[in-house]
């Protein structure tokens, strides 16, 4: 509560939007969550303002960062005006394409691992196809953009904080040879989960911009789960290669992966494909197959839905057992048979993006 208290008396003397009044007196100031020694604040601005008011969001940011006993502050700049009101209507797809995607500096390729649903194992597969895209001799980064519960920090046992760079940028965490970021690393999980659609966006924007990612091949970017309005957001605000869909085989044939694909469809972002993951079971102690959904069902799906199919994985406690100890089954055993999946999964994915070219390409043509 003592932190909180300093945090507003900073922000007093911080102009908010109109350039005079205090932020604490606007009502811009539209979140502050504090837990432990991270702070969080949301500021609602007029979108079109969005850049004009970044010298604001900076001076806000290093007001808080300046309160002792505040260990990492981040700023956000949201649309959402009233807190607690319905999130702004989305534009329809002409306006969206009209949208300027953000590319990052030094990355070539950014790709989105989405699913229709959560729980079907998106963010498993996303750190095993990183690693798999790394172990291909790519230079890799994965950020976590499930603000809602990130999964980052378990997967790859990483408690510590980012560093601040003389730059003011952050510096990505390491992790068997990756680059890696998550709201996970800077905020407490519960504090995540109180965010709206509109933050989210803008916490995702500023993991992009005001991290020193370097150079890399690829970005794999872990999608929140779903297909709401803050995944629509990020599908067409950031510069995507593509996105791969993660599906179980239950959903395939059902609705949600078809949902996921529609969504990158109407923004204009190619589907690299679809995973099929707890695609089948396999005996820990007697290593027998078992086809629990029958087989070659997803790969039927994948054709009548019109997008490649790049591979099963199956459902099997070291997949579990390796992402709970915070070493991935790609990390801790690259060359038995699950690993060899994430290879295989990586090879067909690092094939779509080489055939795709270097450039993004959204389809929908500007009015
Ligand atoms: P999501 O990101 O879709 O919510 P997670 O990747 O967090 O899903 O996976 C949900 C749970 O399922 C986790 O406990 C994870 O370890 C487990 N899991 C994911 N894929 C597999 C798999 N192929 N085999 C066994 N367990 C898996």
């Amino acid at each position: 509560m003592a932190i909180k208290d300093d945090v507003l008396a900073r922000l007093s003397a911080v102009p908010g939007p109109d350039g005079t009044t205090p932020l604490t007196a606007s009502a811009a100031l539209s979140e502050v969550v504090v837990t432990g020694d991270k702070v969080a604040i949301a500021i609602a601005v007029d979108p079109a303002r969005a850049r004009d008011l970044e010298p604001m969001r900076q001076a806000a940011e290093a007001a808080v960062r300046a309160v002792p006993g505040v260990g990492s502050a981040l700023v956000t700049l949201t649309s959402d005006r009233e807190p607690g009101a319905a999130a702004p209507r989305m534009p329809g797809p002409r306006a969206q394409a009209a949208q300027t995607r953000l590319p990052v500096e030094g990355v070539r390729h950014i790709v989105a691992v989405a699913s229709g649903k959560g729980g079907v194992g998106k963010s498993t597969t996303a750190i095993n196809l990183a690693l798999g895209l790394a172990a291909s001799g790519w230079r890799v980064g994965i950020l976590d953009a499930d603000v809602y519960g990130p999964s980052l920090p378990r997967l790859l046992n990483l408690t510590q904080r980012p560093g601040l760079l003389p730059d003011k940028r952050m510096a990505p965490l390491e992790a068997h040879g990756l680059k890696a970021m998550s709201i996970g690393f800077l905020v407490e999980e519960d504090a995540a989960v109180v965010w709206r659609g509109p933050m989210v966006m803008s916490a995702i924007r500023q993991m992009l911009r005001d991290v020193a990612w370097g150079e890399l091949d690829v970005l794999v970017v872990d999608m929140p789960p779903g297909t709401g309005d803050a995944q629509l957001t990020l599908a067409q605000s950031v510069a995507l290669s593509g996105a791969v869909v993660v599906s179980t085989p239950q959903d395939l044939a059902l609705i949600d992966a078809r949902r996921g694909i529609s969504m990158f469809e109407r923004v204009g972002v190619p589907i690299l494909g679809i995973v099929e993951n707890m695609s089948y079971f396999v005996c820990p102690s007697c290593g027998t197959r078992c086809d629990v959904f029958g087989h070659g069902g997803a790969r039927a799906d994948a054709e009548r839905l019109g997008v490649r199919f790049l591979g099963e994985i199956p459902l099997a406690m070291a997949i579990r057992e390796t992402s709970d100890a915070g070493t991935p089954i790609v990390a801790a055993d690259p060359a038995g048979q699950h690993g060899l999946a994430y290879a295989a999964l990586a090879a067909r994915v690092r094939a779509a993006l080489e055939a795709a070219g270097t450039a993004p390409t959204p389809r929908i043509v500007f009015e």
